[in-house]
């Protein structure tokens, strides 16, 4: 790499936390299959490399879209694929069937679309439960009679499987998770015999309580090493942070008392301060709305933001700190977490993730697939 590249924005991930993270959630899930959450590009870490990372380890994934689902089979991952926003034309219920993905229906829409159509396989499919999110899922009354209406449809499977998503695991205890539970779990044992597996808990569930008749757990934010809940921290679970922002000091300068740093001259030097510039910005997907304050590393010493962030560029406050031109910035990783990050920020690591541009420089570590043992 050259110097140039250097002093621009890198994200690296470490494919042996993704591993470890995945064996935190193994040890919760028992002998329950783990279909890893990978929509979103794997969370911003790239879903191709961490399916691939994640082979031996879990038994399915979970992606947002039948692109992506497709795009998985195209990288050569054979494992169960949920597609949870299924599909919304006949063309798309094909493409599912013909790529053994396993679509949910969430709505009454796509339970015409199969019963009109001809998908050329029967599609193993999902129903989703509306169980009080009210967000994607149908009532109890609607699914029983979608699932009635697809009893004897010969273009799906026999015995469907049966989820629903949980608003507030993020917070243990909270009431709505109960009801929901309740709702689930009546609606299951009245459906029991044209059922097959049932799904429940996200990453915060599976770390906080074992919903009952549970066969599929869908974990994904705890797989990157973020915590899942709004208190405590990813460390706290034993989880390992799996992406590495970094980026390069490319100035440093003294800024006198009084002098303003940035645009909007927001923050003011209370004293003669040591400010460095580092090369990232919002152009990078670094977050605009990052207050004075928000907590980097540089050279593996905590600092903090100070000023407005720009496109391309931020500055921090180095007084007090031994740092050089050139010096690397961690942005979110290791040593800053991004959980950390984020609450400066108002909002959650999924989204800051998620959000890095194509402009960062992208790379790789640990091993992508277990090695067997005793090989090298
Ligand atoms: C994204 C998603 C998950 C994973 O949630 P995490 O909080 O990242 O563990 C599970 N289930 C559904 C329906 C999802 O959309």
């Amino acid at each position: 790499m050259s110097e140039a590249q250097l002093r621009r924005p890198r994200v690296c991930i470490d494919l042996d936390a993704i591993r470890h993270n995945a064996s935190v959630a193994r040890h919760h899930a028992g002998n329950r299959l783990i279909f890893a959450a990978v929509k979103a590009d794997g969370y911003g870490h790239g879903m191709q490399a961490v399916a691939e990372a994640l082979r031996e380890q879990v038994d399915g994934y979970m992606v947002a879209t039948i692109g992506e689902g497709l795009a998985l089979r195209q990288s050569g991952i054979t494992a169960r694929i949920m597609v949870l926003q299924g599909f919304f034309d006949q063309r798309e219920a094909r493409q599912a069937a013909r790529g053994l993905l396993e679509p949910v229906i969430h709505d009454p829409e796509q339970v015409a679309v199969l019963k009109s159509g001809h998908t050329g396989l029967p599609l193993k499919v999902w129903f989703k439960l509306d169980t009080g999110m009210h967000r994607l899922g149908m009532a109890p009354e609607q699914l029983a009679r979608s699932l009635a209406e697809l009893a004897d449809c010969r273009w799906v499977r026999a015995r469907p499987g049966l989820m629903t998503h949980l608003a507030c695991a993020d917070e243990p205890g909270h009431p709505l998770t109960e009801r929901q539970l309740g709702v689930f779990h009546v609606f299951s044992r009245n459906h029991e015999g044209e059922l097959g597996e049932i799904s429940v808990v996200n990453s915060a569930a599976l770390l906080d309580f074992v919903a009952v008749g549970d066969a599929v757990v869908r974990p994904g934010i705890m797989l990157y090493g973020a915590n899942p809940f709004l208190g405590g921290t990813a460390a706290d679970h034993g989880l390992q942070a799996a992406m590495r922002l970094t980026s390069r000091l490319i100035a440093i300068k003294t800024v006198p008392r009084g002098g303003t740093i940035g645009y909007g001259a927001t923050f003011r030097c209370p004293k003669d301060m040591q400010i460095g510039v580092a090369a990232i910005g919002y152009g990078d997907g670094y977050p605009r709305h990052a207050p004075t304050g928000t907590p980097v590393a540089v050279n593996g010493q905590r600092a903090t933001l100070v000023g407005r962030v720009s496109m391309d560029l931020v500055t921090l406050n180095l007084s007090g700190l031994d740092a050089r031109v050139g010096d690397e910035v961690e942005l979110w990783g290791p040593t800053v977490p991004a959980d950390e990050v984020a609450s400066h920020c108002g909002t959650i690591a999924y989204e800051l993730f998620c959000g890095l541009s194509g402009r960062v420089a992208r790379c790789y570590t640990g091993a992508t697939r277990e090695q067997p043992a005793g090989v090298d």
